[in-house]
């Protein structure tokens, strides 16, 4: 009875860190960093109960699954806090005193922790069945290694193979569990924060709409009339007065055409498209307005790069970035774009020498109006971004200050 009541103690202390995750951290506390410093500490809590409780099974067999906020910890975490739990497991396991059981502990961490960071980096990209397969299969390791070890320092034998085996199945399935349980929970939050996000472009959209006609049809009116004032005898302080009414009404309607574009269902009119020669096609349109920048454009391009999108909307996007890239170098540069697949994935970088962003305007590239050029619409990405979702596509970004940018879409790939 008692092993049964100490084997669920220790899910229990598995399931609190991903919980309290959950419902307090992820949406109240904004800053990565603060997130990830407070999970290292709970999955910290979690593996000093997991080595104060463990499973007795009778004479010196003591079993716990501090490998799970272990592998979590590292995982969701990173180096530091990889580094922070394993530096806690050995100091905690000290504290027991020195001797075999210690040097068994120190032994399975130098070898699995290296392991697990290099895997982290993989397992940050993975989706969500790679990431479970990944993450049973690093705890499969783990004991595989605790078991060799124990066996290199205390020698063979049937019992303790046999308790070992079964904390084998019991780590592993409780990952398996875990792993499972954190992806799905972590999926419906993504989805719902989707679904908000969806529902506000939706309103946006469709007030637009309605609005975006009315507002026209005057704007046309008053940009004709002041073209028809715009003539020679006016004093050049006049006409320089125009000029500027002129442009910022091209400015209010731009936004108005940006606003237009955002929250429309675009499946209506997907086809099959190549997403190289679409590619092409803008870089071509778009060199001359490189050039009056200085900018210049280099592609290597692959056709036959097929995915199932709405052609304009896509090069919309593409034109959305390929203009930031060229904006972002006031004194001239080189763009590289590229265009290449892989088994499953059409693969587009567009990669610039600009002045680049800092972590903080990375995480609000996106947001509505947010610019900071000063005749900027701060739409251009939002757009962006929403055409290759609505492609069930993938942005990625990657930018350094004074360094340059790079974009990153993945799209789905057909054949
Ligand atoms: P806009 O171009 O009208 O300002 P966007 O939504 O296209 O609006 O871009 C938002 C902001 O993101 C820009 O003002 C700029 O500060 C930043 N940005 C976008 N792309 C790049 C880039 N390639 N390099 C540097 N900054 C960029
Ligand atoms: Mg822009």
């Amino acid at each position: 009875m008692s092993i049964i009541k100490d084997f669920l103690l220790q899910l229990t202390l598995m399931a609190i860190p991903i919980f309290v995750y959950f419902i307090f951290i992820t949406e109240r506390i904004k800053s990565h960093r603060n997130r990830t410093m407070i999970m290292s500490v709970f999955w910290g809590l979690s593996i000093l109960l997991c080595m104060s409780f463990p499973i007795n099974f009778g004479q010196n067999a003591r079993l716990d699954l501090r490998i799970i906020p272990l592998l979590f910890g590292t995982l969701y975490g990173g180096f530091w806090p990889g580094v922070f739990l394993a530096g806690l497991v050995l100091l905690y396991r000290l504290y027991f005193g020195i001797g075999i059981g210690f040097y068994n502990t120190a032994l399975v961490l130098l070898f699995s922790l290296p392991v697990l960071l290099l895997y982290q980096k993989s397992f940050t990209s993975a989706k969500k069945d790679k990431r479970v397969k990944l993450a049973a299969g690093l705890s499969f390791y783990y004991c595989v290694l605790g078991i060799a070890i124990f066996i290199v320092l205390r020698g063979f034998s049937l019992e303790n193979l046999r308790v070992q085996s079964i904390h084998l199945l019991y780590a592993v399935a409780g990952t398996w569990l875990f792993i499972l349980l954190y992806e799905t929970i972590r999926e419906i939050h993504q989805l719902r924060s989707e679904v908000q996000n969806a529902e506000k472009l939706r309103v946006i959209s469709e007030l637009t709409s309605v609005f975006a006609h009315e507002i026209r049809n005057p704007m046309q009116v008053t940009r004709g009339f002041l073209q028809l004032l715009d003539t020679h005898e006016l004093p050049d302080d006049k006409k320089e007065y125009i000029k500027i009414s002129i442009e910022e009404l091209d400015r209010a309607n731009e936004i108005i055409n940006d606003f237009l574009s955002l929250g429309k269902p675009t499946h209506a009119h997907n086809e099959r498209v190549d997403v190289g020669y679409q590619l092409e096609r803008v870089v071509n349109i778009i060199r001359s307005f490189g050039l009056t920048h200085n900018v210049h454009i280099k592609s290597d391009i692959l056709e036959n790069c097929w995915t199932y999108a709405n052609p304009q909307k896509l090069n919309q996007s593409f034109i959305n970035i390929l203009k930031n890239a060229i904006e972002s170098m006031p004194n001239g540069g080189l763009v590289w774009v590229g265009c290449s697949f892989t088994e499953e994935n059409i693969k587009i970088t567009i990669k610039d020498q600009g002045i680049g962003m800092t972590k903080k305007q990375l995480d609000r590239l996106g947001s509505p109006f947010y610019s900071l050029k000063e005749k900027g619409t701060g739409l251009g990405m939002m757009v962006s971004y929403q055409i290759i979702h609505s492609f069930k596509g993938e942005m990625k970004v990657n930018s350094e200050k004074g360094i340059g940018t790079e974009f990153i879409i993945l799209l789905p790939r057909i054949l």
